[in-house]
């Protein structure tokens, strides 16, 4: 196989490896217990996984990790699928390691065979306290010489049901003395009495993720077994687990750093209490940094992809700032989202030397190619504007609409503010306005100059929408380390109402627009009701570190 340059130093060891003919593919897995929703750190390992197989012309799989039932629902592996699916990959095989339940509980056996494993009765706390420190070793399970016979008749008797959760364990007899505490006998098999969401009561015993991680991806044809970092310590049981299974197909794995984003939650139990107590309104609700959150926020998913390529693969870990995401959100949305118009808390105003029904007028839809295609948008006597581009006291410079001021009225006319209507309660009512006939775009000779330009949409042709602008889930922390719960930020939802041209209205949910001057944002509904979602604002807060 051709030797391709390397990005980052999982190819790099990939290359090392084509090179000397250790391997000669490349077969990885997308590894994801279905104990929750994906979230966007798990789009960067799904890139990864899926990423170098592409890049190698080799395979990637879906692995669901089920080997913990209590915790597991096939809810969320159907979720799973669906974001990877979103993300635009294509697995290979499908695997659940409940499908080598048998398998693995046959080496479990081999292992005892061989004088590997022990049945041990010591609880978890026995256990936990006899495993030794960092700086002294642990001591030895009473239970570590039992006979094969009785290791045998026992482990099958656990098999079998006959003991309690946490009675009894299987245990790999490796070294108490080992400097490397995941090597001094760790529990590879647990009694758990719990019903699995695919094998129902078939089970009572469960391997352990250490043993049975290692002898799926060999039973699955895996070449490369990458995981983050925090698992680089157990690797040496990786190893001692494929070497005495005796497996014929032999993984490796490789260890890369978990992507972190300065004020994003991935942890699942804190998501999960979001959820669970209403803070938010589901997984998907659009500030939650889950996949499916990111697809309710309108993020394109290629925009994802992108920003996962950037932050690129490393050994160590480091934070990303939170801006950096949307940076790629706007470069994408920029080129590929049509332009349209909308406001907010909508002002009234009456064109009033305006004659006739109306005109349709040339909107670009995407000025940011060479040919624009256009869309026919109403103009007519009555218009509508967002409030804050109007001021009856406008500070110094205000470039808006003000009495006796002129404005221009996107891909449309200049007019100028003649009167104020006020209602009884002092607020604006309607603007009174008069419009420059020879001043429409494209085609002015008024020979007036203006400084600003606003959007606004027609009276007959729009329709009143509820825009909804999002903000980040955490605030900054008060103190380093406080707690995620003390950070919920109460402004991250912010509703408002607006009008939308009768366009956005009619258009498939789900698109995705440059609303011009106010965001890039996405159609929804609720209640047969226009919804529009912000996915993030124009402007780039994000600056590259120097
Ligand atoms: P938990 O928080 O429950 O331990 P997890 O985040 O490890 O879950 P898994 O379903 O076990 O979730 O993860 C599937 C794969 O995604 C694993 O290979 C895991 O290492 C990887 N992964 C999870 N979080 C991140 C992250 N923040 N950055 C990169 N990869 C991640
Ligand atoms: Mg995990």
């Amino acid at each position: 196989m051709e030797v391709i340059e390397a990005k980052n130093f999982i190819e790099d060891i990939i290359n090392e490896e084509l090179s000397e003919g250790k391997v000669t593919e490349v077969h990885t897995r997308f590894p994801p217990e279905p104990n929750g929703y994906l979230h966007i750190g798990h789009a960067k390992s799904l890139c990864l996984n899926f990423g170098t197989a592409k890049k190698y012309g080799g395979k990637c799989n879906l692995f669901f990790d089920d080997t913990n039932p209590s915790k597991e629902k096939t809810e969320f592996v159907d979720a799973i699928k669906a974001d990877i699916e979103w993300l635009g990959f294509k697995w290979f095989e499908m695997h659940y390691a409940s499908d080598f339940f048998e398998d693995i509980y046959n080496l479990a056996v081999k292992l005892i065979k061989e004088g590997k494993a022990y049945v041990c009765d010591l609880t978890a706390d026995q256990i936990r306290e006899s495993r030794g420190t960092l700086t002294q070793p642990g001591v030895e399970s009473p239970f570590r010489n039992r006979s094969v016979e009785e290791n045998l008749a026992l482990f099958e008797g656990m098999k079998e049901g006959k003991f309690a959760d946490g009675e009894k364990v299987l245990r790999a007899k490796i070294d108490m003395a080992s400097p490397n505490m995941n090597m001094r006998d760790p529990v590879i098999y647990r009694v758990l009495k719990a019903t699995h969401h695919r094998t129902g009561d078939k089970w009572c015993i469960y391997p352990m993720y250490d043993f049975a991680h290692p002898l799926c991806d060999s039973m699955q044809g895996v070449t490369h077994s990458l995981c983050t970092l925090e698992f680089e310590d157990h690797r040496p049981l990786y190893n001692w687990v494929v070497e005495n299974t005796g497996v014929e197909h032999k993984p490796r794995q490789i260890e890369f750093a978990r992507l972190n984003i300065a004020n994003t939650v991935m942890s699942k139990r804190y998501l999960k209490k979001l959820v669970e107590d209403g803070t938010v309104s589901g997984w998907d609700d659009p500030r939650m940094p889950t996949l499916t959150g990111l697809r309710a926020r309108g993020i394109p998913a290629e925009a994802l992809k992108n920003f996962c390529e950037a932050v690129g693969v490393a050994k160590a870990n480091s934070e990303i700032e939170n801006g950096y995401l949307e940076h790629f959100v706007r470069d994408y949305l920029n080129t590929n989202a049509e332009r349209a118009m909308a406001v907010i808390d909508p002002i009234k105003v009456v064109i009033e030397n305006y004659e006739g029904d109306g005109e349709y007028i040339d909107f670009d839809t995407k000025p940011q190619q060479e040919n624009s295609p256009k869309r026919k948008i109403a103009f007519s006597k009555e218009i509508y504007i967002s409030a804050e581009d109007f001021s009856d006291n406008p500070p110094p410079k205000f470039f808006r609409l003000k009495p006796e001021g002129y404005v221009r009225l996107k891909n449309a006319y200049i007019i100028k503010c003649e009167r104020v209507e006020y209602a009884d309660n002092g607020a604006i009512k309607q603007l009174i306005c008069s419009y420059l006939p020879e001043s429409r775009s494209g085609n002015d000779t008024s020979g007036i100059k203006v400084k600003g330009t606003i959007q606004w949409v027609d009276g007959k042709e729009s329709e009143d929408v509820t825009v909804k602008k999002y903000d980040y889930l955490l605030n900054d922390p008060q103190y380093p380390g406080q707690d995620f719960s003390e950070r919920f930020n109460q402004n991250s939802l912010t509703v408002v109402s607006g009008k939308a041209e009768k366009y956005l209205c009619e258009v498939e949910e789900g698109t995705s627009f440059q609303l011009l001057r106010i965001g890039y944002y996405k159609k929804g509904s609720e209640n047969g009701k226009t919804v529009l979602h912000e996915i993030t604002s124009l402007k780039d807060t994000y600056k590259p570190a120097k």
